[in-house]
């Protein structure tokens, strides 16, 4: 497994084994060695961030939980789905959370070629722009697998590949209230982001029931214990370098016809 500097802000692993390495084996180590990538920023805050949306009666559903308790979050939305409901997007963006890319569809990146991941991302990242009206900053990969090529294809369009730090688990069939408020607890200290799902297009049907149910005392658990919640925006993530960061760089895309 070799490295790979992409600027200063991610560092990429290459080679074989990063390409079939499933996301929950790296994860720890991304987030020892690379804890801008996991989400990981200074201080009290916790960034707050939904995959999978939108979903038409999902994505509501988060919502209305989350402005019950005023907490603003960003979703990764997939570009498939984004594109059948527009109006939700925007609904999202006009109750003052973040869009951000998760890709065109929740299929694997993994053995694509770069022109196919490049066009994709390129396509989800121009309907984003669209509905919120600003170009997305942010990319996370579908499974958390974040491919050499994808990154690299992201940070052209100007976005920063951020995967999480905890989770809820909410996604699998056996998965309570109970068991996604208790996955979220240990991890959940300032400087962490956390990973839910808005919709179920690759979870259990109706998952994102428990997510909703489990919100308040997420927030409960996050406010006795000084943290502030909001949007990756308001994370100041931590880059390479050591600084902190709230924007991804501009990076301009060379085009289409480019080969890398
Ligand atoms: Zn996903």
């Amino acid at each position: 497994m070799g490295l790979t500097g992409a600027g200063c802000g991610v560092m990429l692993l290459a080679g074989a084994a990063w390409h079939v390495a499933p996301a929950v084996t790296w994860l720890p180590l991304v987030r020892r060695f690379l804890p801008g990538l996991a989400g990981r920023s200074r201080g009290h805050h916790v960034a707050v961030t939904f995959d999978d949306g939108p979903g038409l009666d999902s994505t509501p559903a988060v919502l209305a939980a989350l402005d019950a308790v005023n907490v603003r979050a960003t979703f990764f939305v997939l570009g498939a789905a984004l594109a059948r409901h527009r109006e939700l997007g925007r609904v999202v963006c006009a109750a003052g959370h973040e869009l951000a890319v998760h890709g065109w569809d929740h299929r694997w990146l993994l053995g694509r070629p770069f022109p196919r991941v490049r066009d994709e991302l390129a396509r989800a990242r121009e309907l984003v722009s669209e509905v919120a009206g600003a170009p997305p900053l942010w990319f996370r990969p579908a499974y958390g697998v974040l491919t050499g090529d994808a990154a690299l294809a992201a940070r052209r369009l100007g976005m920063r590949p951020v995967l999480w730090t905890v989770w809820g688990r909410d996604w699998t069939a056996t998965a309570t209230v109970k068991s996604v408020v208790d996955a979220v607890a240990p991890d959940l200290r300032g400087g962490a982001t956390l990973l839910l799902h808005d919709a179920d297009h690759a979870t259990a049907p109706g998952a994102w029931r428990l997510t909703v149910a489990a919100l308040p005392q997420i927030v409960d658990l996050a406010a006795a214990r000084g943290l502030a919640l909001g949007p990756l925006r308001d994370h100041g993530l931590i880059t390479r370098c050591g600084e902190a960061v709230n924007r991804a760089p501009a990076v301009q895309f060379p085009g289409r016809a480019g080969s890398r």
